[in-house]
């Protein structure tokens, strides 16, 4: 995988999930998938995350803590959500607190179907949120080149007195 520029750091939230995705988002981590070979680190601190990797929906109790956690990771991230629950609500979309699918609340870049979803599709997805992440990253270093060339407001084009 060339776009592997450097190890994606994961933050894992459950919202309101059954665990049954999440325990296969914790079979990824064990030696039969091992996906810290591939340099996939799973932190639990937002502030040094580049992936937001959510299973479950979202409610009334934790749509503000979602939020919280996208808003305090760094630019660029990606959010990737794991399984029906956290794509559309899943079989609990009609109950009485929840809200619907992580996209609700937040940017959704990758979608992994199933119920659970399984570590083979997991791992395909954190794989297309690393491309998307790149795809940011690129995006961000266009921009930030593209205002270092903008002349500032106020200055002389070069050679005029
Ligand atoms: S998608 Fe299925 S396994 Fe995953 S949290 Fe929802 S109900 Fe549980």
């Amino acid at each position: 995988m060339s776009f592997f520029r450097r190890s994606p750091w994961i933050l894992h939230y459950d919202g309101s999930s059954c665990n049954g995705c999440d325990i296969e988002v914790l079979a990824c981590l064990t030696p039969l998938y091992d996906v810290e070979r591939f340099g996939v680190v799973n932190t639990g601190n937002p502030k040094h995350a580049d992936i937001l990797l959510v299973t479950g929906s979202v409610n009334e109790r934790n749509v503000e803590i979602v939020e919280n956690l996208y808003r305090q990771m760094p630019d660029p991230k990606v959010v990737v959500a794991v399984g029906a629950c956290a794509c559309s609500g899943g079989i609990f979309a009609r109950a009485y607190n929840v809200q619907g699918g992580i996209d609700r609340v937040v940017p959704v870049d990758v979608y992994v179907p199933g119920c659970a979803a399984r570590p083979e599709r997991i791992i395909d997805g954190v794989v297309q949120g690393i491309a998307a992440l790149e795809g940011k990253r690129a995006a961000m270093a266009a921009g930030r080149r593209r205002g270092a060339l903008r002349p500032q407001s106020g200055s002389q084009p070069a050679g005029a007195a």
